[in-house]
């Protein structure tokens, strides 16, 4: 059986994304079959398919992220039928991804998709929701609360940022959304910012200590950026770092950490254990209401893809990218 997929391949030119067809008997090991109906381009999707560091092997379907329902599964905790998703894992590095059809993965990676969300609420969250809220609890687990003091989220337009922005408004907390787009302040207020902070302000080479303005902080940015949020934050404050969209260094110093008791909280999603998976999504259905993720969606075909991926490693993606697998 003949299934579309979106497959990368590496030619002596460069790196090449085609829809295509492929024998379903390809897809790779797994003990779960799922029938996918949507993904999303993350930031990683777009490093992937551009050829930066993401893709193990080649030929290979890109796509991080999957939610579909089970059409086959040699494992007892899925049958036929279930409505489940995937993030992060192998899922596009050693293993065939959600841009196609079908997928075919190990039974430790699906999740059970929670009631309240749908196939496309789940993309429209995706790996840069999910590590929103990892990063949430990791503030949590730290000690803030909404009356610690504001919270300050970079990358605002981002997947992350924009998810990050809605959790956090509706769990009570003032956000503060640094932005290098001012011209998107409107729509960053509507997700729930309190105020915008100019990411020029954040992104040179600042001082090791400086006044203490937020209590927390999600960063997607890393760099100058991630240096200047911590020399920034209050005493006793957490700061949850999971990303590198300035860049992957740390120019900082350990001032905010010895003298102001700065807690910085590494997040990886890729790897994360499975009972912090089902915690993250238990937490993303109690407290994201999808109908606020709406006005951050835009929904694009298979092959619309390779042009969204260059679009998201040039900065010129706002919020959510969900992937239609089956029109
Ligand atoms: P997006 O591309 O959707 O968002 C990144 C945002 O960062 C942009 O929208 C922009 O926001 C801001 N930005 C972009 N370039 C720069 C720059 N040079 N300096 C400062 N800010 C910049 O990506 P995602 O939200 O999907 O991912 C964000 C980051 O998090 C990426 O680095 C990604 O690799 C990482 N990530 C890590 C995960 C993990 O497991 N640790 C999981 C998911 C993502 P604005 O226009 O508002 O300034």
């Amino acid at each position: 059986m003949t299934i579309r997929a979106l497959i990368t391949d590496k030619d002596g030119e460069g790196y090449a994304t085609k829809l295509t067809t492929i024998d379903q008997a390809d897809l790779g090991e797994g003990d779960v079959t799922i029938s996918v109906e949507y993904s999303t381009v993350n930031y990683k999707d777009g490093l992937a398919l551009n050829g930066k560091r993401i893709m193990a092997s080649y030929p290979l379907i890109g796509g991080i992220d999957l939610a579909g329902t089970v059409e086959a599964s040699d494992s007892i905790n899925f049958q036929p039928g279930d409505k489940v998703l995937v993030n992060g894992y192998g899922l596009s590095q050693t293993h065939n991804g959600g841009y196609s059809e079908k997928a075919r993965v190990p039974a430790e990676w699906v999740i059970p998709l929670p009631e309240k969300f749908s196939t496309r609420d789940a993309m429209a969250i995706g790996t840069a929701g999910y590590t929103a809220m990892l990063c949430i609890l990791a503030l949590e687990h730290g000690g803030l609360t909404p009356a610690s003091g504001d919270v300050l989220v970079t990358g605002a337009n981002g997947g992350v940022g924009s998810i990050a922005i809605s959790i956090l408004s509706g769990l009570g907390y003032n956000v503060l959304a640094s932005t290098g787009r001012p011209s998107e302040a409107e729509y960053l207020k509507s997700l729930g910012a309190a105020d915008i902070v100019d990411r020029n302000t954040l992104s040179e080479p600042g001082r090791p200590i400086g006044s203490e303005k937020w209590a927390g902080a999600v960063d997607s940015v890393g760099s100058h950026t991630l240096a200047n949020v911590l020399a920034q934050t209050k005493y006793e404050g957490v700061v949850a770092a999971c990303g590198l969209a300035q860049g992957m260094d740390l120019p900082a110093s350990v001032a905010p950490f010895i003298l102001r008791n700065v807690t910085l909280a590494g997040i990886d999603s890729v790897n994360a254990g499975r009972a912090k998976r089902i915690e993250a999504w238990e937490r993303l259905a109690k407290d994201l209401d999808p109908a606020k993720l709406e006005s951050t969606i835009s929904e694009v075909k298979l092959e619309e893809v390779p042009d969204v991926a260059n679009a998201i490693l040039a900065g010129k993606v706002r919020g959510r990218t969900v992937v239609n697998v089956q029109s």
